[in-house]
C-alpha cells in the first residue's frame, strides 16, 4: 500500500509509514456531548471512518475517537434545562452513536470517555509540574507555553506575534496570555474530583492527551480532526504530550477536515440553518447523507445545499441501478476486491470525487457489457468497492422501493413532529422551523393547534 497524506505539519502531501510495521494507530476528537450533532460535525466522523476502512485493509489499525463528556458548554446545558449533567452525555453519546450509525460509521476500537480518564489527566499533568512545564496558581494548572520551543509549530503561529496581538483581558494568575488551562477548580454544584491542586475539573486539551496516551501509547501515528481544532487544541495537545513525554512527538501525522457551511453561509443557531444529522436521517436515507459528505475532498470546505442531497440520491440511484438484477453467487460477491483505481484515488490524500468518479466510470462499464459472466465480475467489483467507501450497503430492489414509495413513514412523521416540539420547548426555535422546512419538503404541512400539532400530506 502506498498512501499518501496531507500532514498539517508538514504542510505538504507525504508518503505514510505507520511507527510499528504492520500497526497503526489513529485518534479522533469527537464531539462535546451537549446536544445533537450537526451536519458538519458528521463530516471528520464520516471521512475518517473512511480513512479508517482503508487502513484496516493493509494494517491492524487501532482506532480511538473519544467523547468530550466534561466541559463548560455541558455545564452551561445542565444549568439551562435543569436536566443532571450525566443524563445530558448519556443522552448525547447514544444520539451520537446512532446517529453516526445511520450514516454507515463504524464504530472506532475505542471510544473512551473524558470522565473515566480523570486519574490519567492528573498523572499527567503533575508529570508536567514536576518537569517544568506547567505551574499551579490559585487552584488552577497552566501550561506555561514559554517552556516549548516548538509551540505554534503545527498552526503556523508565531508565539511572541501572538503575545503582542493578544488583546484581551488576562486572567491574574497566568504568567502569560498565551498560557492554557490544564485543571481548574470548581465549585460545589459543579462537576469535580479531588487532585493535588484541591476538587476541580480538567482543561478540554489534556482530556485528548491523556485518552491518546492510555490507549494509543506516548506516540501515535495519525490525529485527526476538523480544521478549527488546529490552534489552539491540537497545537496545546501537541505541546502537553510532547512535554510529558520527554519531548517524543506526539502524532507523526496531523488530518484536518475542511469546513461544511449551508448555502455558503456558515451554520449558525442564529441563522436558524443547523442541520442535525438526527433530524435528516429520519426523512433521508443515510448512504445519502455520507454520499454528500464524501462528494467533496476532506480538505475542501464543503458547500452543502439541497442539490448536494439531490445529486447524492441521484448517484446512489445510478450505482443501485447497475447491480440492480444481477445474481451474483455468494462466493464471487465475497472474493471480490475494490478495483484497483478506486484504491489509488483514495490512497492518493483519500481522494474521493476521484474515487467516486471510478465508481461511476465502472457502473458504465458494467451497464454496456452483454456478457453475463463479466457483468457479474464487474458488479462484485463494484458491491466491493462499495464496501469500502461505506455505501451500497442496502438491497438494490429494496432501495429503489424506498425511493419508489415517495413519501415519509407515518412513525417518520411523528418523530420529526415530537422533536419539533422538544425543540420549541427548549426555545430553540431555529431548530423547530428546521424541521417544518424539512416536513414540508417532503410535503407535509403542520398545522399548530390549541391542542398540539397535526399535519397533513399536502397533494
Ligand atoms: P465539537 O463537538 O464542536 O468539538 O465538534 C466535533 C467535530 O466536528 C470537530 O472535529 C470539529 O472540528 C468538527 N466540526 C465542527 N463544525 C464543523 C463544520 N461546520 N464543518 C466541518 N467540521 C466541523
Ligand atoms: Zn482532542
Amino acid at each position: 500500500m502506498a498512501l499518501y497524506l496531507h500532514d498539517t505539519m508538514r504542510g505538504r502531501k507525504v508518503l505514510f509509514e505507520p511507527l510499528v510495521p504492520g500497526k497503526v494507530t489513529m485518534y479522533l476528537c469527537g464531539p462535546t456531548v451537549y446536544n445533537y450533532a450537526h451536519i458538519g460535525n458528521a463530516r471528520p466522523a464520516v471521512v475518517f471512518d473512511l480513512l479508517a476502512r482503508l487502513l484496516r485493509r493493509s494494517y491492524a489499525l487501532t482506532f480511538a475517537r473519544n467523547f468530550t463528556d466534561v466541559d463548560d458548554k455541558i455545564n452551561a446545558a445542565a444549568a439551562e434545562t435543569g436536566k443532571p449533567i450525566g443524563d445530558i452525555t448519556e443522552q448525547y453519546i447514544r444520539a451520537y452513536v446512532d446517529d453516526m450509525g445511520a450514516l454507515g460509521v463504524q464504530p472506532p476500537d475505542i471510544e473512551p470517555r473524558a470522565t473515566e480518564h480523570i486519574a490519567e489527566m492528573v498523572t499527567m499533568i503533575s508529570t508536567l509540574i514536576d518537569n517544568g512545564f506547567a505551574y499551579e496558581a490559585e487552584g488552577h494548572v497552566l501550561f506555561d507555553v514559554a517552556s516549548f520551543d516548538d509551540y505554534g509549530k503545527l498552526s503556523r503561529r508565531d508565539l511572541r506575534e501572538m503575545l503582542a496581538g493578544a488583546r484581551v483581558e488576562v486572567a491574574p494568575y497566568k504568567r502569560a496570555p498565551g498560557d492554557f488551562v490544564l485543571w481548574k477548580p470548581s465549585t460545589p454544584e459543579l462537576p469535580g474530583w479531588d487532585s493535588p491542586w484541591g476538587r476541580g475539573r480538567p482543561g478540554w486539551h489534556i482530556e485528548c492527551s491523556a485518552m491518546a496516551e492510555k490507549h494509543l501509547g506516548p506516540t501515535i501515528d495519525i490525529h485527526a480532526g476538523g480544521q478549527d481544532l488546529v490552534f489552539p487544541h491540537h497545537e496545546n495537545e501537541v505541546a502537553q504530550s510532547a512535554c510529558a513525554h520527554g519531548g517524543e512527538p506526539f502524532a507523526h501525522y496531523w488530518l484536518h477536515n475542511g469546513f461544511l457551511g449551508i448555502d455558503s453561509t456558515k451554520m449558525s443557531k442564529s441563522l436558524g440553518n443547523v442541520l442535525l444529522v438526527h433530524d435528516m436521517v429520519k426523512t433521508i436515507p443515510g448512504e445519502v447523507i455520507r454520499l454528500a459528505l464524501l462528494s467533496a475532498h476532506y480538505r475542501q470546505p464543503l458547500d452543502w445545499s439541497d442539490g448536494t442531497l439531490e445529486s447524492a440520491r441521484r448517484m446512489l440511484d445510478r450505482l443501485y441501478g447497475a447491480v440492480r438484477g444481477i445474481d451474483i453467487d455468494t462466493r464471487l460477491r465475497r472474493e471480490a476486491e475494490p478495483h484497483a483505481a478506486l484504491i489509488a484515488a483514495l490512497e492518493d490524500d483519500l481522494n474521493t470525487p476521484k474515487a467516486l468518479a471510478e465508481m461511476f466510470a465502472l457502473a458504465r462499464k458494467l451497464n454496456k457489457t452483454r456478457d453475463d459472466a463479466e457483468r457479474k465480475s464487474l458488479a462484485a467489483t463494484l458491491l466491493a468497492g462499495g464496501d469500502l467507501m461505506g455505501l451500497l450497503q442496502d438491497d438494490a430492489e429494496a432501495w429503489f422501493a424506498h425511493a419508489t414509495e415517495g413519501e415519509l413513514s407515518t412513525q417518520a412523521i411523528d418523530d420529526l413532529l415530537k422533536a419539533r416540539e422538544e425543540a420549541r420547548v427548549n426555545r430553540d426555535f431555529a431548530r423547530a422551523d428546521a424541521i417544518r422546512d424539512q416536513l414540508s419538503a417532503a410535503g407535509i404541512t403542520i398545522e399548530d393547534g390549541a391542542d398540539g400539532s397535526r399535519w397533513r400530506r399536502s397533494v
